[in-house]
């Protein structure tokens, strides 16, 4: 088990299979083996768990995860991977891949299909063109989740990760943190990938709350909210939320619901919380009906 980590072996196997990879489908392989331990460490599965494993590749990360897993299925897109995976995994009798597009199949349902509805986790490292879709979606869709262990670009970790105030604080940040309290579990260069990636990685841990840190009458109109707050980043957050759409208030009684809130009429949308973005939501639905 476990081989495939090593770079000849991963050249090995792409060239017994006559492999091209696709840049459309963001392949960079993993070939580092610290890198790997930590994303295993960090999502500590055990064999009473069901994995949901995104883009297989070629089955690297799929072995150590069919090792330590009660069952895996792990969704991949491209066809030409699929005997690939076939001959990498045939060991395993706990491991299903599927030859499809993430984004398209309900991944609710498949987890209470596999896992009678009970919490999974999901382990991956990402297509980074679809990274924010896949990771919004498996939380927009109620997905019942214990955790999300990814590697994505190192910046998009930082975004998740950041607090407010901070510049790469904005939508993602409250969203991610509204689901999931974040943990960067490693750091990750572009030379432990095959090929390399222009940009340099990071394994995020998302830990999935049982309940959100906030609770608020209409959960879409706070995403909403925040949102249009961060659509123009630098107008102040009254400017910003006068144009928006989803509730129909005057810039006065935008102010006033802020106001309420014991902030400035010239406060910003980037240097509220997660808390105070909740009591706005609650305000401004009040006000609105
Ligand atoms: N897990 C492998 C590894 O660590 O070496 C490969 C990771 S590579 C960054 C991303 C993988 O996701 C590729 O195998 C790619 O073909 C697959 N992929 C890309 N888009 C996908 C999609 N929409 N649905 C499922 N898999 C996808």
């Amino acid at each position: 088990m476990g081989e495939l980590i090593q770079p000849q072996k991963t050249a090995e196997i792409l060239q017994k299979y006559k492999f091209h990879f696709q840049k459309k489908f963001g392949q960079n392989f993993l070939i580092d083996s610290h890198v790997m331990n930590k994303i295993i460490a960090a999502a500590s599965v055990s064999k009473d768990e069901f994995v949901l494993e995104i883009g297989p590749g070629i089955g690297t990360m799929t072995q150590f995860l069919c090792e330590f897993a009660g069952f895996v299925t792990a969704v991949e897109i491209d066809h030409n991977l699929i005997p690939i995976l076939q001959d990498t995994l045939s060991m395993y009798s706990n491991v299903e891949v599927m030859n499809e597009d993430i984004l398209k199949i309900d991944i609710r349902k498949l987890a209470d299909e596999k896992n009678n509805g009970k919490p999974i986790k999901v382990v991956a490292n990402l297509p980074y063109y679809i990274t924010t879709p896949i990771i919004m979606g498996l939380f927009e869709s109620h997905v019942p989740l214990k955790s999300v262990t990814v590697m994505v670009q190192k910046e998009v970790a930082d975004r998740m990760k950041a607090e407010p105030g901070t510049k790469n604080y904005g939508a993602l940040s409250l969203a991610v943190q509204y689901y999931a309290k974040p943990e960067i579990a490693a750091i990750v260069p572009p030379n432990c990938f095959m090929p390399r990636p222009s940009v340099g990685s990071a394994v995020i841990c998302l830990k999935c709350h049982e309940e959100p840190p906030v609770h608020v009458k209409d959960e879409k109109l706070l995403f909403d909210l925040i949102r249009a707050s961060f659509n123009q980043r630098r107008k102040t957050l009254v400017n910003g939320l006068n144009n928006f759409s989803k509730i129909a208030l005057k810039k006065e009684q935008i102010q006033i619901c802020i106001e309420k809130m014991g902030l400035s009429a010239s406060v910003r949308g980037e240097t509220l919380s997660l808390e105070q973005f909740a009591n706005l939501a609650d305000l401004l639905y009040e006000y609105g009906h």
